[in-house]
């Protein structure tokens, strides 16, 4: 089975490539397994029940979500792609600290690609799509469930699709691979801001982010290129300070001994 090239980082350890069975393409079901195994791995790291430094162990993981060790092979190597965890020769998985700085620097970068990705993609996005996301957001917007679970389910799917769909539309099949590679580590820290949102009853940020979404939309509808472009920059820059905010301290998140916690040991092969 060959690797997908979006997730294959050149230090990849032999231990994590060697015992791959298969030689097909990954299925969608195999796919979104491993999605759903980064999606779990990344909620543990950012809410500190996974620490810097701990170990992520193969056999212990595909244990914990039911599945062989090729899922979760591919699921540490996508998240070494996206750095949040090192693969180290004779150490196996580890997992990295993301600073503050770190996170500005991701955004910095989230701007850059989403910024040319919303300018590509003005005018190729179909009418009925956008109007589709306008009503939605409108109905968002005057809402007063604001703090429920449902409404934030509905945030969290809207903001999802709009993002998708301009990554789908920007006209750059590489600049689209690059977001789709790097959306899981987006959308991470979108919902670990939201839920730190939430535990504080502060429903400002949520009202605030529909307001941007629509703008981006309403900068579509229009056609307008430039205007779409700088909503997306106001968009990710306002997200920054809320996804730092919301990373867990040092405090919560000490340094974890090399030989204990959850997931202690070196990764098996
Ligand atoms: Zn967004």
């Amino acid at each position: 089975m060959s690797l997908p090239a979006d997730s294959a980082p050149s230090d990849v350890p032999d231990s994590f490539v060697a015992s791959r069975p298969g030689d097909g393409p990954i299925d969608v079901d195999h796919g979104q397994r491993r999605g759903a195994i980064v999606e779990g791995l990344l909620k543990d790291i950012f809410h500190g029940r996974l620490r810097s430094g701990q170990h992520l162990v193969t056999r212990t993981l595909a244990d914990r979500f039911g599945v062989s060790h090729t899922p979760i092979r591919e699921a540490l190597i996508a998240l070494a792609g996206i750095g949040v965890i090192d693969l180290l020769p004779n150490r196996g998985a580890v997992v990295r600290k993301v600073t503050p700085e770190e996170v500005r620097e991701i955004c910095h970068v989230r701007r850059a690609l989403e910024c040319e990705a919303v300018r590509g993609a003005c005018g190729r996005i179909n009418e009925t799509v956008l109007g589709e996301l306008r009503a939605d957001l409108v109905r968002l917007i005057e809402a007063h469930d604001i703090l429920s679970s449902r409404y934030i389910d509905e945030a969290r799917a809207i903001d999802s699709r709009l993002h998708d769909v301009i990554a789908a539309s920007c006209g750059n099949a590489f600049l689209a691979k690059e977001l789709g590679r790097l959306k899981m580590l987006f959308r991470a820290f979108r919902d670990l801001s939201w839920e730190h949102d939430k535990s504080h009853n502060d429903f400002h940020r949520l009202k605030e982010e529909a307001d941007q979404h629509l703008a981006i939309v309403e900068s579509l509808i229009a056609n307008d290129r430039k205007g779409s472009a700088v909503a997306m920059s106001k968009h990710i820059l306002s997200g920054r300070k809320y996804w730092s905010r919301s990373m867990p301290s040092p405090a919560n998140s000490p340094q974890a001994p090399r030989s204990r916690g959850p997931l202690p040991g070196r990764t098996s092969a």
